[in-house]
């Protein structure tokens, strides 16, 4: 049976995830969770609705997604609108998206072949060419879609597209090792250098993908290396010390940039399409002196020999 990939969008047009430009598959899965996630429509790894209140016409007007729920009393109306779905009792049947007239209920996720996304592919082929661009698959976690990115790039070599995989690199090493033939630039990050710290704010410990990481240099593979500046989590000197010596002597001349990503509150209101809870929403900046830091821990990188950009993307 030919492979199928579970993918929550498609962006044509990218500048961040590799050079030149780009389009980007990002798909669904992930078994990290990053408290500061902007994406976590990506982290089941099956197709799921999200509900968009503001867009609901009213149940008693239309009522139509209540009519196809084959669960009773799961769908959850607050002033004659749906306000929610209840989770645990949805079996992801998907009917209420289908029925439902006014986009209140968005489908997070679709599957698609092989040939459906070289489709999409094939119409940037000519901005790749004059940009020095590609293909970039991302998540979630696309190593737990390791088969379906292997072929997706074996088909994009095959037509001479240039590829790159973005990961946070938290799987066993079988996986990885089936998209490295077919890979031509790999983006990963490091989040925190202390594996507690990092289990507390992402829900894993860091040891396996600091080894992948290590793995990935004996490969040749040049590495887009980031960090989420993330305020009180990862931005103390002691763990972008710590970080700049992991890099310097296990990484070394395979990063072609590192590159900070300041903090940004974003996603909330997919959170609350999918019932879930955003725990950075307190989490206020002042962005000006935030950014100020940010800026001196590239600095310090830079000061280390790390080449060092604030941002995604490449120097020209
Ligand atoms: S996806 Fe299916 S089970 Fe879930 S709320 Fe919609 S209709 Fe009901
Ligand atoms: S089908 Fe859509 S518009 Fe109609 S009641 Fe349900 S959510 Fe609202």
């Amino acid at each position: 049976m030919p492979q199928q990939g579970i993918i929550f969008n498609i962006q044509r047009f990218t500048i961040h995830d590799g050079p030149g430009l780009r389009t980007e598959l990002f798909l669904k899965g992930c078994p990290l969770r990053c408290e500061w996630c902007s994406n976590p429509e990506s982290w089941t790894a099956y197709i799921q609705p999200g509900v968009y209140k503001t867009k609901c016409i009213s149940r008693k007007k239309c009522g139509l997604c209540e009519d196809v729920c084959p669960e009773e009393s799961i769908l959850n109306f607050t002033r004659g609108k749906l306000n929610s779905i209840e989770r645990s009792k949805c079996t992801n049947c998907l009917s209420c998206i289908n029925s439902c007239p006014s986009d209140a209920i968005k489908q997070w996720g679709k599957s698609m072949s092989i040939e459906e996304c070289m489709k999409e592919i094939r119409k940037d082929k000519g901005y790749y060419e004059r940009s020095g661009g590609g293909v970039t698959v991302s998540g979630g976690e696309p190593l737990l879609q390791s088969d379906f990115v292997a072929e997706l790039f074996k088909a994009c070599k095959d037509e001479g597209i240039q590829t790159c995989f973005e990961s946070t690199f938290y799987a066993d090493w079988k996986e990885i090792e089936k998209i490295l033939p077919y890979t031509d630039i790999m983006i990963s990050d490091i989040k925190h250098m202390d594996t507690d710290i990092h289990k507390k704010y992402t829900g894993v410990y860091n040891g396996k993908i600091l080894e992948n990481l290590k793995r990935l240099t004996n490969e040749q593979r040049e590495l887009i290396l980031r960090i989420p500046i993330i305020p009180n989590v990862n931005d103390d000197m002691e763990n972008i010390e710590a970080t700049a010596d992991f890099i310097l002597n296990e990484l070394d001349s395979h990063v072609r940039t590192l590159q900070l990503l300041s903090f940004m509150r974003l996603g909330e209101e997919k959170y609350a399409s999918l019932g879930m809870s955003y725990k950075m929403q307190d989490v206020k900046v002042n962005r000006k002196s935030f950014q100020k830091h940010v800026n001196e821990i590239a600095n310090y990188f830079n000061s280390r020999g790390i080449s060092c950009l604030v941002g995604t993307k490449e120097k020209e």
